[in-house]
């Protein structure tokens, strides 16, 4: 077509389903070019592609919150405030349930994403003072997450170190009167090292760095992060972008909304102190190398334990064998090890503990669901575990949603060949036989159970499957990068290599029974809660980690299953933060593992577009005579007279009970263009 420019030429497509071709290519380019004129979302049907911009773009004002509101999906340009709204009117108009999945790697947006979209229900759901206080609530339990929670990485520096997902409740008028959250796999391992570059929780800065002189005085704490041994280690504790002196003034202003009263504050800030403390022991050693503890007078009294117990705890472990009570000394390590299993304990418990907290506090449905992204080894496997599953989800969802549209509009298709993803899933979380299992088994035997007979065991066990490879098993093409000590997983959105050091120890995740226990008599009420609520028949093993997230995971598929889902694919830009750096390579490789072009692909293998009849009708009335400036009679007539007029052919189009479906979009095209030119 030559001529003028089209909208197509200067600003790209904006629903990917109109792409001439379904290349990777083709995707790339139209991405692109809208991410150098500063659009950085784009749809695929209803999904929106969002790509980091990395600067302010002037798109989440009011004003812009209100142009969406109520209005048409693809009227407008894709915004996730569309997303949001049509969400919305959905759930009003449908009366169901709806999430919203906000994916991507760290860095990407997804944080930033679903703060909008809380922002954006905030502004525009009717309210009453009363509610109010629940919508205010939702939003300050933001910071107070985002303070115990996020860190800065290599990669972000306000990464979320936990998965989250978000609840709010609405009523039938639409007013939001309730939220909840739910909480996955906490980073723990951070409170205890931090890798060069990295930094621990942003709530221990805050505190040493923004306390007032009397709170640290309280405390025993000293101003300056270089004190203390848990904020060190990354070497990067004062952060230009990170104003941890303002930060902590919020975060007191949103425990105070989020109605934490002061003694509860107190308790939470001892805890935070006791690790900080917990973190500067250091034990020596005496002659036979048994670890003896320095006194720390804060420490016991910060934790609200005896003294003697505490010591004790951390330089012996109890045995109680019939009924005797053996104590064994610890080495040095053994201590180390101690100290900071107690220090990953406290902060979890107390993680979890503030986010029940705040939940009580939104007591009174659409969803968020922000996801996370890890590094290190174990904690990668959990994470690229749970994408399967969502992947699984979105599958399942997808294809159901699409097959459920065909039937109610009574659409004849053929089903969609896809790549099931079930058998890594399967791989990963089957009874017995399954990873996770086998990592458990693993875990519990006892004697000689190291990572490396794990992995041995793994590969006894998967044998040949086709997803899985190891050092003993490999082929001579891929043997070359695989170490000893490592396994493959050929995930389904690429290959991801696992060095299996730390898997069983940070799967067991032990603490030692007497430490334990004794936490369970602290004086701080919050250690004493969290502690308590452990488990309650402390005879038996607690589940371990993998198997507990896994449990998760699949109650929250449940939960999902049953709901209408909005998806969010968030990109990251480039590598180092910068704007207006679109790094073909980095984008290529996410397309790639979030499973977009399978998603085009689904969503073009049927009929590629389609639009409710008064939709299409209010558009493309201009194009024929007899559709304007009224149509009088049904719109389904309308349309059907108006795509005659515009030549379309039999196969090309299909009409629907309430809506039309076109084939192919290049049928759109020739309508879209004269549509440019009428
Ligand atoms: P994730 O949660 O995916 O790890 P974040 O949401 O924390 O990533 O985003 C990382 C950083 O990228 C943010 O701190 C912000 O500087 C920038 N960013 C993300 N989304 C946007 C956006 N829509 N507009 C401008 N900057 C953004
Ligand atoms: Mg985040």
């Amino acid at each position: 077509m030559e001529g003028a420019l089209t909208a197509r030429d200067r600003v790209g497509i904006q629903d990917f389903v109109l792409l001439d071709e379904t290349t990777e290519a083709a995707f790339l380019t139209n991405l692109k070019k809208r991410f150098s004129k500063d659009l950085i979302y784009t749809y695929v049907g209803t999904l929106i592609v969002s790509v980091n911009p990395y600067k302010e773009l002037d798109i989440y004002s009011k004003k812009q919150m209100d142009t969406y509101m109520g209005v048409n999906f693809f009227e407008l340009p894709p915004h996730i405030y569309a997303l949001a709204d049509n969400a919305y009117h959905t759930m009003l108009t449908e009366f169901n349930n709806h999430f919203i999945l906000i994916s991507g790697e760290s860095g990407a947006g997804k944080t930033e994403a679903s703060k909008k979209i809380l922002q954006y229900y905030a502004v525009s759901c009717p309210s009453t003072t009363l509610l109010n206080t629940v919508r205010d609530k939702m939003l300050m339990s933001n910071p107070v997450l985002e303070a115990f929670g996020n860190a800065k990485t290599l990669k972000n520096d306000n990464s979320s170190r936990f998965g989250k997902y978000m609840d709010i409740q609405f009523n039938s008028e639409g007013d939001a009167v309730g939220g909840h959250i739910l909480n996955y796999l906490l980073e723990k391992s951070r409170v205890v090292h931090q890798n060069h570059g990295e930094r621990n929780f942003h709530i221990f800065y805050q505190l040493v760095e923004g306390g007032t002189d009397d709170l640290l005085r309280q405390l025993g704490l000293e101003r300056g992060v270089q004190h203390y041994n848990y904020l060190t280690q990354g070497e990067c504790a004062i952060v230009s972008s990170i104003n941890d002196r303002n930060d902590w003034k919020t975060v007191k202003n949103a425990l105070q909304v989020i109605n934490f009263d002061e003694i509860n504050t107190n308790h939470l800030f001892g805890i935070v102190a006791s690790v900080l403390h917990l973190g500067n022991i250091q034990f020596d050693s005496d002659s036979k190398g048994h670890a003896l503890l320095n006194d720390n007078t804060e420490l016991h009294w910060l934790l609200g334990v005896d003294v003697q117990n505490l010591q004790e705890g951390l330089t012996f472990r109890k045995i109680e064998a019939k009924k005797d009570q053996v104590l064994t000394p610890f080495t040095t390590d053994h201590a180390i090890y101690a100290r900071d299993a107690l220090s990953k304990a406290i902060y979890g418990h107390t993680f979890t503990w503030l986010v029940n907290r705040i939940n009580e506090s939104m007591e009174n449905k659409v969803r968020v669901f922000d996801l996370f992204a890890f590094f290190s080894s174990f904690e990668q496997f959990c994470i690229n575990y749970c994408n399967e599953k969502l992947q699984q989800l979105f599958i399942q969802l997808t294809l159901k949603a699409e097959q459920d549209e065909y039937e109610a509009e009574n659409i004849e298709w053929e089903p969609v060949q896809f790549f099931n993803n079930k058998i890594i899933c399967d791989l990963v979380e089957e009874k017995h036989r399954g990873i996770i299992s086998i990592l458990d088994e693993e875990c519990l035997r006892p004697g000689d159970a190291t990572d490396l007979t794990f992995l041995e065991r793994l590969e006894d066990k998967m044998g040949n499957h086709p997803h899985f490879v190891t050092h003993k098993l490999a082929d001579k093409m891929t043997r070359k990068t695989l170490e000893r000590g490592d396994f493959r997983l050929l995930h389904y959105a690429g290959e991801v290599t696992y060095c299996v050091v730390g898997f069983l120890d940070k799967n067991n995740d032990l603490l030692y029974r007497n430490i334990k226990d004794l936490m369970c008599q602290s004086k701080n009420a919050i250690v004493k809660e969290c502690f308590s609520t452990m488990d309650p028949d402390s005879r038996k093993r607690p589940e371990t980690v993998a198997t507990q997230f896994k449990s998760s995971l699949l109650k929250l598929t449940e939960i999902l299953m049953a709901k209408e889902a909005w998806y969010i694919r968030c990109l990251k830009s480039n590598e180092s933060k910068q704007p207006g750096q679109f790094d073909e390579a980095l984008i290529r490789h996410q397309v790639k593992y979030l499973g977009l072009m399978e998603h085009l692909r689904v969503r073009r293998a049927g009929f590629a577009y389609r639009r409710k009849f008064d939709v299409f009708l209010k558009r493309y009335k201009p194009l024929c005579p007899a559709t304007w400036p009224h149509w009088r009679g049904e719109p389904a007539d309308g349309v059907e007279v108006l795509v005659q007029h515009l030549g379309y052919l039999p196969h090309e189009y299909k009409m629907g009970r309430t809506k039309i479906f076109i084939r192919h979009p290049r049928t759109l095209y020739a309508t879209e263009d004269a549509y440019e030119k009428c």
